[in-house]
């Protein structure tokens, strides 16, 4: 498609500088953080597909526990405490098994997570040619935060360190398997397509990371696009070394190309990238370690440069950067 991308779409027609009683610093974070005056909510809204978010045969109970998923990320990403969401849902027609299945892996992560279910919308997804489109799934996830806390994506600064969660690209690794593209062992795809399918949001991360994080994002859209995000809202550049970045064992077994455009370019993995001050490490490995969650430090925030983003090898040399981060109007569908 050569339609504007994603993002051009949003700040062109539905940015606008937040008004009315509740503040916020309006839209461009995971979240928006709201001041009510009595306290202070996270709130996300994410829109999952059949046929683009997921194969349109995908699993039912898988959708239900991702198109929550994604949400929760975002409100980890804020330093949030899940709390209620809002599921709003087109179907084209009624088919009770699909039904129940896909509500019980929504509510499964629901309970896990303390995250109720208060309200939503039902409704039937509109009929073009005779063929009504495919279910769509909208969930707005809310939690709340300390008085005056909250993580955004605008407070990184030059000499911060760049931490990311767990390991990335396993997700885009299953994605390429999935199409036939990429084969790994039999015996390690399961765990792979796992990543893809049930991402865990690290809620638990995010919240120990209230006070030490600067800036924090979740990766859906691959770890150069979402820390671009960071970059851009907090105007500065970064460097990143490429044998610091986390992979999953399975990930290693593939071509260097292949774990770079996986790492960092592939989508979907859920973890958090975020930056502190050099004196703040030790509260990031506690973090990590009181929220059981492995991190890494893998680059430094620099002063805004030309150039947003440079990855180098531990011997100074520079990696080819892949194309970035899944862009639904810029995006290459799937076969
Ligand atoms: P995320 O990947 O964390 O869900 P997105 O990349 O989808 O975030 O969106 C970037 C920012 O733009 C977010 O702050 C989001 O709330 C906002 N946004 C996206 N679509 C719209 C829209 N249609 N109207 C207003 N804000 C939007
Ligand atoms: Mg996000």
């Amino acid at each position: 498609m050569s339609e504007a991308g994603e993002f051009q779409i949003i700040e062109q027609f539905f940015t606008y500088p937040s008004f009315g009683a509740w503040k916020s610093q309006g839209v461009g974070d995971d979240c928006a953080i709201i001041d009510t005056g009595a306290g202070r909510l996270a709130v996300t809204c994410d829109m999952t597909a059949l046929g683009t978010h997921f194969f349109p045969d995908a699993d039912p109970e898988d959708v239900g526990y991702k198109a929550l998923a994604v949400n929760l990320s975002d409100l980890a990403a804020a330093g949030a405490v899940p709390r209620a969401f809002f599921l709003s849902i087109g179907l084209p027609r009624r088919d009770d098994g699909w039904l129940a299945d896909f509500s019980r892996g929504l509510m499964a992560l629901a309970h896990e997570s303390g995250c109720a279910l208060l309200g939503g919308d039902t409704t039937r997804t509109p009929e073009i040619d005779g063929r009504h489109a495919p279910a769509t799934i909208s969930i707005t996830a809310m939690g709340d935060l300390p008085a005056g806390m909250g993580l955004t994506r605008s407070g990184a600064q030059p000499g911060d360190d760049i931490w990311v969660s767990g390991t990335v690209g396993d997700a885009y690794a299953a994605l390429m398997c999935r199409w036939g593209r990429w084969q790994v062992m039999p015996d390690a795809e399961p765990r792979l397509f796992a990543r893809m399918d049930r991402p865990t949001p690290r809620i638990a991360l995010g919240q120990a990371l209230l006070g030490a994080a600067t800036a924090c994002a979740d990766i859906s859209d691959g770890l150069l696009a979402d820390l671009d995000h960071i970059l851009t809202r907090s105007c500065v550049s970064a460097e990143i070394e490429w044998e610091r970045i986390p992979l999953s064992p399975v990930l290693s077994t593939l071509t260097v190309a292949r774990q770079h455009e996986a790492a960092l370019a592939g989508g979907d993995d859920y973890e958090l990238i975020f930056t502190a001050p050099p004196a703040a490490a030790e509260r990031i490995f506690e973090a990590g370690l009181l929220s059981n969650t492995p991190v890494s430090r893998i680059g430094r925030i620099l002063e805004r440069e030309e150039t947003a983003v440079v990855v180098r090898t531990a011997d100074g040399l520079p990696v080819a950067v892949p194309s970035t981060g899944y862009d639904h109007f810029n995006a290459e569908d799937p076969e």
